[in-house]
């Protein structure tokens, strides 16, 4: 077809480079979550150790059971945006569950959580009289693409630093808005902010503080408030942003904070206002799974269980990984290549799905696969996933590729 060379040799650069992404199509069934069948190559039944439904509340029968009531009860789609037409009594009870659940006055909703920080970030930053956003050198494309569309000055600092935060906010104007953006768990690594110090430097110098707490929610604080909930910190930050697409088992984003900000997104964010709202029944599943997960610590407590069993069988092993606080454990592999062979390989032979995080996920030379163990993994999941890495560490030439 016409253009189709321009296509075809950027696409060709990414295979060169190991970089073209190969999607496995898997289908997931409920109640045999993260065993899920192929239908790609490799393994028929695979069990599943990237999922981002960290604790699987995706198949979770109260949460099943909300979104089946309310398709039969409203229907599939919300029927416009928000603003003509679009809201239903489901969209405003999550909004007041998610308030809630982050000890806020409000909270908005949007249609991812990436949308959410576009949007929250581009408006906060175009609209706010000279306003600077500071972000952490790490942090989510998504973020960095709502940084890029603020009409506004921006200064990134040195990740997770608050002394170099401190430095930076100390070099602006007095009259400037001063707006600091960081996540809680970093998904690549599974490093977790100084939230604390970042917040004393924040009120030091009199700037709000915006928080990404989607690799959290769910998963930490005693309600599933996020580390922020953990640390006894909700209350001195300025913005919450969470999905409800990892942890919670759906889809969707939102932010919580004060009233008068949710009410100004809600006004003045185009990513908010221009696009058909999420279906009332994902709303309502979402309640679902936020309520449950307030009240439940069960599957928390199991998801910790199975991330230090398996991270005391790597280490065992001789498998080096990141040491992190967090869920998350990457496992090094820093080549292209290699990463894809391995996960290639464990997908047609062991029935393990791990996808390669490559560049430009994450930078060159720091290629990895990265688990996540969560309740639903059995100590037989881990106990072959462990032997199978072992033995592919002691076959291939992995090894000496690792530092
Ligand atoms: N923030 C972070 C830190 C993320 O990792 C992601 C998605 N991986 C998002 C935001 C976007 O969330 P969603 O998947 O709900 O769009």
């Amino acid at each position: 077809m016409p253009f189709d060379n321009l296509f075809q040799a950027q696409l060709d650069k990414l295979k060169e480079e190991g970089n073209y992404r190969i999607f496995a199509e898997l289908e997931r069934k409920c109640g045999s979550f993260p065993t899920v069948q192929n239908h790609g190559e490799g393994a028929d039944d695979v069990t599943v150790w990237c999922s981002n439904d960290y604790l699987g509340m995706g198949q979770h029968p109260n949460v099943v059971d909300a979104m089946v009531e309310a398709v039969k009860a409203h229907g599939t789609g919300a029927g416009g945006t928000r603003n003509i037409g679009g809201t239903a009594r489901h969209h405003v009870a999550l909004e007041a569950e998610l308030a809630d659940l982050h000890g806020k006055e409000a909270a908005l909703l949007f249609t991812s959580g990436y949308v959410s920080n576009w949007a929250a970030l581009s408006t906060l930053g175009s609209r706010l009289p000279n306003a600077v956003i500071l972000s952490d050198a790490l942090n989510h494309a998504s973020m960095i693409e709502g940084i890029r569309h603020a009409k506004c000055d921006r200064v990134i600092w040195k990740h997770n630093d608050p002394e170099d935060l401190d430095r930076k906010l100390a070099a602006l104007p007095a009259n400037a808005t001063k707006i600091v953006a960081f996540e809680s768990v970093y998904s690549m690594d599974g490093d977790i902010a100084p939230i604390e110090e970042i917040l004393d430097v924040c009120e030091k110098h009199g700037a709000m503080s915006y928080i990404d707490e989607v690799h959290a929610v769910g998963m930490y604080g005693p309600r599933g408030g996020g580390v922020a909930e953990e640390r006894g910190l909700m209350d001195r930050i300025t913005l919450i942003e969470g999905t409800l697409g990892k942890a919670f088992g759906c889809v969707g984003g939102y932010v919580t904070g004060s009233a008068a900000m949710v009410d100004f997104l809600r006004s003045f964010a185009s990513g908010f206002i221009f696009t058909t709202a999420l279906p009332p029944a994902v709303a309502a599943a979402a309640a679902a799974s936020i309520a449950h997960l307030k009240q439940s610590a069960a599957e928390r407590d199991a998801q910790k269980r199975q991330v230090a069993k398996l991270r005391a069988k790597l280490d065992a092993a001789g498998i080096p990984h990141i040491d992190n606080p967090s869920h998350i454990i990457p496992v090094m592999i820093k080549d292209p290549v290699k990463c894809r062979q391995l996960s290639d390989i464990l997908m047609d032979q062991y029935g393990i799905y791990v996808q390669p995080i490559n560049y430009p996920t994450v930078p060159k030379g720091t290629e990895r696969l990265r688990f996540t163990p969560g309740p639903l993994h059995t100590d037989a999941d881990i106990d072959k996933l462990v032997s199978a890495l072992k033995q592919l560490w002691q076959q291939c030439a992995i090894a000496h590729a690792v530092a």
